[in-house]
């Protein structure tokens, strides 16, 4: 057996919430799933995803037992895949796991070789896990801005959820890369410190960008990051200059959105999707390489707190309440 945070179906159930136990218990080896790899995992994240699996608030959850955590850093241990021997390093985020297939909140995990990438020589564990999936995604939401053509010179950068996870990596990652980055807090009073450190160059209190605005407004920003969707997401694209980009990855503030067609027809607005779960192999080696490069490390141990495996079922209503600052890392072994 080995140590696992274990979500277990219950009864019944209120009404609008998934009746459900949560609890780290000695797991049994036979009941990992199939995979071709067993690695030892040695840290893991708390995400926004593992805030709503750990609390049951939304269906993340789809098989029980399920072991909770969307990504890890560890050793492989066991393989039959042909990248893959035990010793290596490597990192996972996504595919399923803590979702559908058996996750990162325990001491083993069983997965597919073709899920995992390397872990960067220039990251250790920890590092890789402050960054998580939080980070890939503000990764992967960087490489489509550039994608697009935007730059430095294109004009600010708006970060919006700036004190979560992914928003913190996302200022940290923009403001090195030389970009004036405009950070939308709830928290100003509280963090506006801690994210000029990260390299914020304007704080924004975000109740400016959640309350319902316009079709289109002043145009304060070529680029845009946005973890928390609905309103905010809305008034982000209505504020972005000509020919800018939106790169949404987040619901934090609402799975909606309520803009209209203005910013896209009038101002050749784009507007990407960030998917980090599917997200082809290709891609995140590319995302993962960028970070390891490119990440200040001394802004990753700011935005980074760690808590051994026993303390994250406590965190997942925290990060839920967005009471979490930047990042939080899952000790294992
Ligand atoms: P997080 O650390 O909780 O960050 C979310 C931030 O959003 C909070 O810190 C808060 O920032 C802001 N926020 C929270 N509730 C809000 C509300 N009601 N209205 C407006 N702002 C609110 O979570 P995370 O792990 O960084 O994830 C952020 C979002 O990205 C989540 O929705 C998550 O599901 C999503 N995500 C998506 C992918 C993908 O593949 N697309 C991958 C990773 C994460 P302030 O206090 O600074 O305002």
């Amino acid at each position: 057996t080995f140590k696992a945070v274990v979500i277990e179906k219950g009864e019944g159930g209120g009404k609008g919430e998934i009746n459900q136990r949560v609890s780290l218990q000695d797991f049994d080896e036979a009941g990992l799933m199939d995979g071709d790899v067993t690695v030892r995992v040695t840290h893991s994240t708390l995400n926004y995803k593992d805030g709503l699996a750990l609390t049951g608030k939304a269906p993340v959850v789809r098989r029980w037992p399920m072991i909770p955590g969307i990504d890890f850093a560890g050793v492989v241990e066991t393989s039959s895949h042909p990248d893959w021997k035990p010793g290596d390093a490597v990192v996972l985020n996504g595919w399923g796991t803590g979702e559908t297939h058996l996750g990162a909140y325990a001491e083993k995990s069983r997965v597919k070789g073709d899920w995992l990438v390397a872990l960067p020589a220039a990251l250790t564990p920890e590092q890789a896990m402050a960054i998580g999936t939080a980070g890939y995604t503000a990764m992967l939401a960087l490489l489509a801005l550039e994608r697009h053509g935007l730059t430095p010179e294109s004009g600010p950068a708006l970060v919006t959820g700036a004190a979560g996870g992914v928003g913190s990596v996302a200022v940290a990652l923009l403001a090195r890369a030389g970009w004036h980055v405009v950070a939308s807090t709830g928290r100003a009073e509280e963090e506006a410190e801690y994210l000029r450190g990260l390299g914020a160059a304007e704080i924004l209190d975000r109740q400016e960008l959640s309350a319902p605005g316009k079709p289109l407004g002043k145009e304060r920003w070529a680029a845009a990051i946005d973890a928390v969707g609905s309103t905010t997401l809305a008034n982000a694209l209505a504020m972005t200059r000509y020919g800018g980009a939106v790169a949404a990855c987040g619901l934090a503030g609402g799975m909606d959105l309520p803009t209209s067609v203005a910013p896209f027809i009038l101002r050749g607005v784009a507007l990407y999707g960030i998917d980090s779960v599917m997200a082809p192999l290709p891609l995140r080696r590319e995302a993962w390489a960028r970070l390891a490069r490119d990440l200040d490390p001394a802004a990753l141990s700011a935005m980074t707190t760690t808590v051994p495996l026993a303390d994250v079922i406590a965190r997942g209503p925290e990060i839920l309440a967005g009471r979490t600052r930047g990042r939080v890392v899952v000790t294992i072994a």
